[in-house]
């Protein structure tokens, strides 16, 4: 039996709590047992307190609990995830996964929607036609057998303390909590079942994390909680001063995966997605290190063994893999540069929002998605333009919502005389 003012009052006061204290509060809340106002009040308290690691580690593992922890073993390899902590143009998986399942990787994940600004592989998966993300548990694990890759929605009953928990941090400000996002993360990561997981934390203008040392914390924390659980984690921290690549919305980012696959993606998405899928062919049972990894994805992608396993994963889930079926959005306008320089900045949250509301997005949950629009972002950090040169593409379902995209895209872009130091796409590693 808990008293949850009592722990709330305790964490308020800077006491660390017991790992049965934690987990009977987080266990008691997914069943309704706990209202909203006093696990708020709670969040509220850790917000200004923190959680000590040890403190972490019970929290995650009572979310575990929650619900169905997925059993991998039937696929008997050592099977790879990856998961990002959110961006802006972030298609990177949808590339990720046929590289490593073309060099005979096993690779299972279960993808989330789009949150705020930054989008979802999920809604970027269903804007290819036909495709189904819910699969059954045996459906999972087959098709991870039988092709290498599976990506589908998570299952209603993963981890569900997480579902009720997310959303009420959502509304009461507490979302930005470090120790809390690692242990949602997690919590999803470990109940998916993988052995080995890639961990790419964002950071910048676009992402949860705008500073280096927050990121490295949370990439810390989550390595840890990785490892207590038996998990082998790299965590990869990448720029999100920028969108990734240049698409931004469902189906311009499917084709830009595409090009990816197929050797013309673009230099910072193409490096991105060489580097972690090094990682995991590294973490996986091919026993090659990192270098003969990033060889092995090298090859994948020219040999066009990634594309054809692109095609065949799409097929499995009833989508039809060729770009023509694609849906296109009938209003294409350009936002040109006026005046001549170097592009300084692009306001990263300021593109997510303006795919957003251009309908690639939600405003409120129950909004349907619109799969063709979104923004293409031609010129990127460093670019020299000339005055009158096209910097983006507005992808819209109509002229007023295009025009509206078009001066919002416009702000984002801040050109000057001075050229930008050059910024590697991923700054920092943490294992
Ligand atoms: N993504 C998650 O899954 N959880 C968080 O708390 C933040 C980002």
């Amino acid at each position: 039996m808990i008293h949850p003012a009592e722990l709330i009052r305790r964490k308020r006061d800077g006491e660390e709590l017991s790992g049965e204290e934690l987990a009977a509060l987080v266990l008691a809340y997914a069943r309704d047992e706990i209202p909203d106002y006093q696990m708020a009040a709670f969040c509220m308290a850790a917000y200004f307190q923190g959680f000590t690691a040890a403190e972490t580690h019970a929290l995650t593992d009572a979310m575990v609990q929650s619900g169905e922890v997925i059993d991998l073993s039937p696929i008997g390899r050592k099977v790879v995830d990856k998961h990002s902590t959110g961006g802006v143009g972030d298609k990177a998986s949808i590339v990720i996964g046929p590289i490593v399942a073309a060099c005979g990787v096993p690779f299972a994940k279960m993808s989330g929607r789009g949150l705020g600004h930054t989008g979802g592989t999920l809604d970027k998966l269903e804007s290819i036609p036909g495709f189904r993300i819910e699969l059954g548990g045996d459906e999972f694990i087959r098709q991870v057998q039988e092709i290498g890759l599976a990506i589908i929605g998570q299952t209603a009953d993963l981890v569900p303390a997480d579902k009720k928990l997310y959303a009420l941090r959502d509304v009461t400000a507490t979302v930005d909590i470090i120790p809390l996002i690692a242990s949602s993360i997690m919590s999803k990561k470990i109940a998916g079942g993988a052995d080995a997981i890639v961990l790419d934390v964002k950071v910048g203008d676009g992402a949860f994390m705008k500073t280096l040392d927050d990121a490295r914390e949370l990439a810390g924390t989550m390595v840890e909680l990785g490892r207590l659980d038996g998990r082998e984690v790299v965590c990869e921290l990448t720029d999100m001063d920028q969108p990734l690549g240049g698409a931004v919305g469902n189906a311009l980012e499917i084709h830009e995966a595409l090009d990816t696959l197929e050797g013309s993606g673009p230099p910072d998405l193409a490096e991105l997605v060489l580097g972690a899928s090094a990682y995991l062919l590294a973490l996986s049972d091919l026993g090659v290190d990192h270098d003969e990894g990033r060889r092995l994805a090298e090859r994948a992608v020219a040999s066009g063994a990634a594309r054809e396993l692109y095609d065949r994963w799409v097929r499995a889930q009833e989508g039809d893999p060729t770009r023509d079926v694609l849906p296109r959005a009938p209003v294409v306008r350009t936002v040109t540069a006026s005046s001549a320089g170097f592009v300084e900045r692009i306001a990263t949250t300021g593109v997510g929002l303006a795919a957003l509301r251009l309908g690639a997005g939600r405003l409120h949950k129950e909004h349907a998605i619109d799969p063709a629009v979104g923004v293409v972002c031609l010129a990127k950090r460093g670019d020299r333009v000339e005055a009158g040169q096209a910097l983006a593409e507005i992808h819209a379902r109509d002229e007023s919502s295009a025009q509206r995209a078009l001066d919002e895209v416009e702000a984002c872009y801040r050109i000057g005389d001075g050229e930008p130091e050059p910024k590697a796409i991923v700054l920092d590693v943490v294992s």
